[in-house]
Order: structure tokens, then sequence, then C-alpha cells
């Protein structure tokens, strides 16, 4: 079986890290039915630096087991509510006292920022444990008036056994977000983390183990989507799978699941999300707004503001001002303190980036600022902005997940409307005026799951999440998040009325 040794020797974070990575099944890790291997690349510098134990669908099958006998014996209807939360509460605690290691971990895997997963991604994660270990004693149902002679009421039930398949982007981010809700309301968890970046969520597994949850309440299969994930989106033992990932996987498990047992899909997809800067806006604010929505975790954000729409009386301006916030990004290692933006995660991310970047070119767009590789190792990608695009074009059209930005001008409130909602997707905007009428309006007609007024990229966990159009089915966080973990049973009582 396979373990990941590290020695972090950063200016940011030095410790040896070690634990197992094996498929994590009842509280304990093996290696996976083939005993093969997946390697992990640090996306810095290309080079392998270590290996996980890949798993295959008879290791799924083995986790379906798992968790099935979890849901029926230790967890579900015959854990309260309270007791859940507790544990819940014991993991969130558990994750503040390793907050450095668990940002460190991301940072190695993905390569984002080591300060940003600090003090972004790791807080923000440990306080959707909290706020759903909160929840887990307070999803009641009602009781509902009809006659004197019946009574009736609603029971939130959990699901049962959900298969939970997540990206690269924001891995502790994704696995929370995901077992949170799924284990406040009494489900048992198969996880399957993306094989690019699974060692928070190995690293979680252990946490989970020490804050006391039963065996197989949480198991996790690292292995390929082609495989372990198509096999949780087909498995007649699932009841119920949430997918955050591309739009074109999507699609997949949708399909899979009316093929096989009909289990309900959450899914929470791509986006091409337009940013909005109105002429009255503070433009010092907007600018470094509008750039944290494209160029934050160098680009690999599904709500990234990649179509930026600049009112005309404005748009010079704001683009020299833009340029030069852009240009200033400080390209670097991830473990540096003063490192804003880090290598795409992979070569195929890279690839992918670099030709619509090509795309843009060849169909005629302007190239103002990047649009080419930063240094010779690892995958990294300058901060890119296109002007002189056409609607018509793949750079405005697809979502290219990477640094990379279509400057557009507009007229209006109704010429940028149209233009805004002119894309498949609908999963966020953000609006920039000092007018809050025209904030509120323009906010009204975006079709978009989330929109942002004077401000881009900032979640609660308290505020649902989740995609318009081809963005996605279901929401995430808040309260919302509950009704995707749970069925609605009622239940009437005939308190004597006789046929
Ligand atoms: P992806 O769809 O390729 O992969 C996502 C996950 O699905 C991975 O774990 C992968 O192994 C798995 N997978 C791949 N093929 C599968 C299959 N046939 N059956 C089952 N599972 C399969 O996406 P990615 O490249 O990892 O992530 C980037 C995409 O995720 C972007 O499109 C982005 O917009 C989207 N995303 C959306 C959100 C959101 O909340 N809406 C958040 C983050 C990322």
């Amino acid at each position: 079986m396979t373990t990941f040794t590290h020695e972090f020797d950063t200016p940011v974070f030095k410790k040896k890290v070690s634990f197992p990575t094996g498929i994590f099944i009842n509280n304990e890790f093996s290696a996976g039915v083939n005993n093969t291997t997946i390697d992990l690349v640090n996306p810095t510098t290309g080079q392998v630096v270590a290996q996980v134990s890949e798993g295959m669908p008879a290791d799924v099958d083995r986790a379906v087991a798992a968790a099935r006998k979890a849901f029926e014996t230790t967890w579900g209807l015959n854990t309260p509510g309270f007791d859940r939360g507790r544990l819940l509460t014991r993991l969130a605690d558990l994750m503040e006292e390793n907050m450095d290691e668990l940002a460190a971990l991301d940072a190695f895997d993905n390569g984002k920022s080591f300060m940003m997963a600090r003090h972004g991604d790791v807080p923000f994660s440990i306080s959707v444990i909290r706020y759903f270990a909160g929840w887990a004693d307070k999803n009641h149902g009602q009781t509902i008036e009809t006659t004197e002679a019946k009574f009736a009421y609603t029971r939130h039930e959990p699901v049962g056994v959900c298969g939970q398949i997540i990206p690269w982007n924001f891995p502790l981010l994704m696995m929370v977000s995901k077992i949170g809700p799924a284990l406040a309301t009494g489900c048992t968890v198969v996880l399957k983390p993306s094989e690019v970046t699974p060692l928070t969520a190995l690293r979680m597994a252990q946490l989970i183990v020490a804050a006391g949850f039963p065996p197989g309440v949480v198991n996790i299969v690292v292995g390929y989507g082609s495989t372990v994930g198509q096999a949780i989106a087909e498995h007649l033992g699932i009841d119920k799978v949430s997918f955050t990932g591309s739009t074109v996987v999507g699609r997949k498990i949708l399909e899979a699941s009316a093929k096989s047992n009909l289990k309900k899909v959450t899914l929470e997809l791509g986006g091409k999300s337009p940013s909005i800067v109105f002429d009255d806006a503070d433009l010092d604010q907007a600018v470094k707004w509008v750039a944290l929505g494209i160029f934050g975790n160098a680009g690999q954000a599904c709500v990234a503001g990649s179509r930026i729409f600049i009112q005309e009386g404005i748009y010079d301006k704001f683009l020299e001002a833009f340029t030069k916030h852009a240009t200033s990004i400080k390209l670097g290692d991830p473990f540096r303190a003063d490192s804003q933006q880090g290598p795409q995660v992979s070569q195929i991310q890279y690839d992918r980036v670099m030709g619509y970047i090509n795309s843009g070119k060849e169909q005629g767009a302007k190239v103002h600022t990047g649009g080419s590789r930063h240094g010779n190792l690892g995958y990294w990608i300058q901060p890119t902005i296109f002007t002189d695009v056409r609607p018509d074009m793949k750079i405005v059209r697809e979502e290219i997940f990477g640094p990379v930005g279509v400057v557009i001008k507009f007229k209006d409130e109704d010429d940028v409307v149209r233009q805004a909602n002119d894309t498949l997707y609908g999963l966020a905007a953000a609006v920039f005026t000092k007018d809050i009428k025209r904030a509120v309006e323009t906010a009204n007609r975006v079709q978009a799951g989330t929109v942002w007024v004077n401000s881009m990229m900032s979640g609660n966990v308290q505020i649902p999440f989740g995609g318009y159009k081809q963005s996605g089915i279901g929401r995430e966080n808040g309260e919302a998040a509950l009704a995707e973990y749970t069925n609605v049973k009622a239940v009437h009582v005939n308190l004597g009325h006789t046929l």
C-alpha cells in the first residue's frame, strides 16, 4: 500500500508529513484490488513526486457495501442528529489543529498559493463543516393542518449512500462541501477525489477516524473518472450522486443515472461568467475585484469572471488600469509568502488553456497582454487579456479554466444584459456600479445562480450556491443543500375517520 511522505522545508511551512494513501474503506486503508498506483505530479516542476493507490470498480463495490452497512447500522436514522453534529464539530476542531498541513497539501498537489489556501480555502472549509454540524439536529419536518380527524407530518430522511465526485481546483473545499451536508443529514459517503489532487482527502480520512466517525460512514476511492467515477455514477447500490466538474462529464453522470437506478443527481458544472463594470463604478476597486475574478486560483475557478464587460465611457481607462494590475501579478513558487499565482494544475490543463489562447489568436482576437507560458519548468501561464473579440469566438463562448479573460465594450444596461446572457452557462456574475437601482436591476436580469454586487469570488457557507442553465442542477451550501440529501416523507395519521 502507498504512503505519502514529504519533508516540507519552505519559507512558510516546515514539517515532515507522512500518511497512508490507499483506498479508504471502513476506516482502514488498503491497496486497490489491482494493486496499481497513480503518479502524482508537482505542477510547479512537472516532476512525479508521489504515488497513491489506484481504485477500480471492484473497490467501489467494497466501498458501497461498507457505506450501506454503516447507513443501516451505525449512521442514518440510527444516530441522532445531535451526535452526528458533535462528530462533525470534532472534525472541524481537528482540521483547525492541522490548518497549515492541509493548506500545504492543497498547495503541493494543486499548485495554488499556500497563503491563499491557508487563509482562504482551509478556513472556509472548516466553516463548512461547522455550519453543517449545526444543522444536523435542526433539519426538521413539519406538522401539516388538514382536518381534526387527521394528523399529518413530514420527516426529512437521509437519502442513503451517496457517491460524491469532485474536481481538482479546490480539493479540500470541494470535499467538505460534499461530505458536510451528507453527514449532517445522516447519509453515508463514497467519495472520489480528483486523481490529480487526492492528498487532502486522504489526510482528511485520518482526521475522520480520529474524530470518531464509525467505520463505513466515509469511504474514499481515488481513481480515474472513466473507471471509478463511472462505476459510482452507474452503481445500483448508490442512492444519490453529487458531482462537481465539467459540463461534459456532468451529462455522462445524468445519463448513467437514467440508465441505472435513477439515483438522485446534483451537478455543479462549468461557467463563462460575466463581470460587468458600469461607468460610475469605483474604478480602482472594480479593477482589483475583476482581476481576482479571472486570475485568482490561476483562473481555475468555476465562477471565474472570464467575460469582462466594460461600459464604453470608461473602457480605455479601465483597460489601462486592468492591464497594469495583470502585469503586476507575481507568479511564483506556491510556498513563497509573496506568490500570487501558481501554475495550472497539470500538463493536460496547461495544453488545454494554451490551446484556447492559440485559438483566440487564430480567430483574430488581439492579445492585449500575456498569451505565453511563464518560465521553463511546470505548467505556468501568464495572466492573459484578449480584446477585439467577436461573440462567435471560442474564447468568448467556451470555458477556458485558466488565467485568460476577454474584455468587451458595452453601451447600456439592455446591451450588457443581452450579451451577458448570451451563453449556455449561468453560474455567476458580478456587477460594479455605485447606483443601487442599476445594481439590483442588473442582478435581477442576469441569468446566474450567484450575482455579486461590487465584489467577486466571495463565498459564505450560509449562502446557497449553484447554477442556472447548463451550469448545474441543485444547490450546495446554505439550508438548500440539506434538501439535496434528504427525502421528504409525508405521514398521514387517521385519528378516527372511519370508512
Ligand atoms: P472533470 O469533469 O474532468 O472531472 C471532475 C471529476 O469527475 C474528477 O474527479 C474526474 O476524475 C471525474 N470524472 C471524469 N470523467 C468521469 C466520468 N466519465 N464519470 C464519472 N466521473 C468522471 O473536471 P475537472 O477538469 O476535474 O474540473 C474542471 C471542471 O470542473 C470545470 O469545468 C469547472 O467549471 C468545473 N467546476 C465546477 C464547480 C462548480 O461548483 N460549479 C466547481 C469546481 C469546478
